[in-house]
């Protein structure tokens, strides 16, 4: 690899960088203290350099953490979407009839401050296993009403190429048709693991997609535009998710520009995420009121190739729902109620 990047993952390396904010201290001091709230700290020098100088940056947002994670409203739950419940074997949620998602690797080579997976994210947890992998792999390959899998984590792509092999090998081994839906920031935040050999892996595992998440027009670079490219010209789709997010994104304009530059590219914006109630999370989290007044305004502006489908994944294992103002069946103490498509009703704050 031609790569000179380097990996950041203690205070010293990244304030020689930026000067922290005193909110960007307390994080670090509590982390030098003892368990610091869940993901850990790491960057490397291709996002940070994506990132300003200014504190309010979009970049640093995502990847610095900041003394606001340790703020948890009575709402936010360690697990919100309650994937321990749906788990059926180790590193696999099955939620849907016909499609699983496994965990490959706990890793990213950026933790989000924002991610929701945080039970699970950058934590100890040795998942992804050859054990793990074959345990699933079994539990598909017996069920034929599975259709795709998701690999996901955690980054994908913090595996060598030939133990990434042996995970999209294990599941094709599984059923031949199965789609393959590869999760991964790694466009974004280390576009330079994306090498011909990987492409050359992953064709070889075909149908696969890739599903990738951009929040920024920044993060669309040339190198990550290439990286997005080199799936494009080998058969393999790019879809896009996005997570709406306080003082990063939560802007019509923004969010125009991002969605009609990846379909320009031909990656396909997918998903726009209303915030999941992870602990630590409030900064980032858009009133939903707000949320619909941007998607709106993007409704009339963007083409439907270039528009996603605004959603939410219920808090409580409710499953992703298409969010309309019309979802929402009352509003009182402080709490949206949201009814999902089985009729159930799940609250969500108003804030
Ligand atoms: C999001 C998710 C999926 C995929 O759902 P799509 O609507 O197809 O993107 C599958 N399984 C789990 C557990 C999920 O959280
Ligand atoms: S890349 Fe995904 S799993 Fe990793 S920290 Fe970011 S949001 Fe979480």
């Amino acid at each position: 690899m031609k790569d000179s990047l380097r990996r950041y993952v203690k205070r010293g390396d990244i304030s020689r960088l930026l000067t922290l904010t005193p909110e960007e201290e307390a994080w670090f001091d509590a982390a030098a203290e003892g368990p610091a709230p869940a993901p850990p700290f790491a960057a490397n020098s291709y996002y940070l350099g994506l990132a300003g100088k200014k504190p309010g940056d979009p970049i640093r947002k995502q990847c610095v953490p900041t003394s606001n994670e340790f703020r948890v409203e009575p709402y936010e739950a360690p697990d919100p979407l309650f994937e321990k419940k749906f788990s059926p074997l180790p590193g696999l949620i099955h939620r849907y009839p016909n499609r699983v998602l496994f965990l490959v690797t706990d890793k990213c080579p950026v933790y989000c401050r924002h991610c929701f997976r945080r039970y699970f994210t950058g934590g100890a947890s040795n998942q992804g296993g050859a054990k793990a992998i074959e345990e699933a792999a079994a539990f598909v390959a017996a069920r034929v009403e599975i259709t795709e899998v998701l690999l996901s984590g955690g980054d994908p792509l913090m595996l060598p190429d030939k133990a990434l092999g042996a995970v999209f090998d294990s599941f094709r081994s599984a059923r031949k048709s199965l789609l393959l839906r590869l999760c991964t920031r790694a466009p974004v935040t280390w576009p330079s693991r994306i090498t011909p050999e990987l492409i050359s892996l992953c064709r070889q595992y075909r149908p696969i997609w890739v599903s990738t998440h951009f929040n920024h027009p920044v993060e669309l670079t040339g190198e990550a535009s290439d990286a997005c490219g080199l799936f494009l010209d080998a058969g393999i789709p790019v879809v896009n998710q996005t997570v709406l997010l306080k003082g990063v994104n939560d802007n019509p304009e923004v969010l125009e520009s991002l969605f009609t530059m990846l379909a320009s590219l031909g990656v396909k914006p997918f998903y726009l995420f209303q915030g999941d109630l992870a602990p630590g999370t409030s900064h980032f989290r858009v009133p939903l009121l707000r949320s619909f007044d941007i998607v709106e305004a993007l409704e009339n502006r963007l083409s439907g190739l270039s528009l996603p489908v605004f959603a939410l994944d219920l808090p409580g294992g409710g499953g992703k729902l298409r969010l309309f103002r019309e979802s929402i069946v009352r509003r009182e103490n402080g709490m949206f109620y949201i009814r999902n498509r089985g009729g159930r009703i799940f609250a969500y704050p108003d804030e």
